[in-house]
């Protein structure tokens, strides 16, 4: 693969700031279950008080976009899921999009996992965006921008992260007034993980039982899919770098 992509040239993209990058099983969305490549960003915005992400806030290394390229190329050479992560991957937006225009052009299906804070316009078409929306709970309330629900599409999937009950009456309601189910390809409720489970794998380290959460969304006849993080059942939900 050549390092040029419809007018821009890697090497005048800036270096980015990386914690990890991996290859593992997608473990949220509809994407579920299926090997992806992880490109983890360094630095967040935001302080969800769930978040099972904070190694991301600092350090990381610096990574020329080929570099990272060609990381990804080593670790999935024929083309498959590619998951840009962090961390707020759009903090770092102006050498971002150059990247993600050129792992499509590459042959990549390429996910944004992003905490719908920052603006999404500039998202390569193509991107597919899953787009969290912070419920009262998660100590970031109120952050979506919310002009980015205009620029959700039919390949793009929202993520509601729940920890309670009035968590999830705040994403019924969400997803209710603005039509979501009509506008996105999915929308995700996700039960919050405790940040400090280990060990055991089951749904006991969950902070809202996702039975009760599956009959809520049966009784009041939701259109969203329940999400479960697949990769904390497979693995220690303690283990970074699956
Ligand atoms: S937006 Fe994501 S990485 Fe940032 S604090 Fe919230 S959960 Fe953690």
């Amino acid at each position: 693969m050549s390092g040029r992509s419809r007018g821009v040239t890697l090497n005048s993209i800036p270096h980015m700031q990386i914690t990890e990058i991996y290859k593992s099983i997608q473990g949220e969305s509809s994407y579920a279950g299926m090997p992806c490549v992880f490109v983890r960003l360094t630095g967040c915005n935001l302080r969800c008080v769930w978040c099972d992400s904070e190694y991301t806030f600092t350090g990381g290394h610096r990574m020329a976009a080929e570099e990272i390229l060609s990381e990804v190329e080593c670790l999935s050479p024929d083309g498959g899921l590619v998951e840009i992560t962090g961390g707020e991957p759009m903090l770092q937006e102006r050498e971002l999009v150059p990247l993600m225009q050129r792992l499509l052009d590459s042959g990549y299906s390429v996910l944004l996992e992003t905490s719908g804070e920052r603006p999404l316009e500039k998202v390569p078409k193509g991107v597919i965006k899953i787009v969290d929306v912070k419920c009262p709970n998660s100590g970031e309330p109120d952050t979506f921008h919310m002009e980015n629900l205009e620029v959700l599409n039919s390949q793009d999937e929202v993520k509601f992260v729940l920890s309670d009950r009035s968590d999830y009456e705040f994403a019924r309601e969400f997803v209710s007034r603005h039509g979501l189910e009509r506008k996105v390809g999915a929308v995700l409720f996700s039960p919050a993980f405790s940040k400090e489970a280990t060990g055991s794998r089951d749904a006991s380290q969950c902070l809202l039982d996702p039975r009760e959460l599956a009959e809520w969304m049966l009784a009041d006849k939701v259109i969203a899919r329940l999400n479960l993080q697949i990769h904390k059942f497979v693995w220690d939900p303690a283990m970074k770098g699956v």
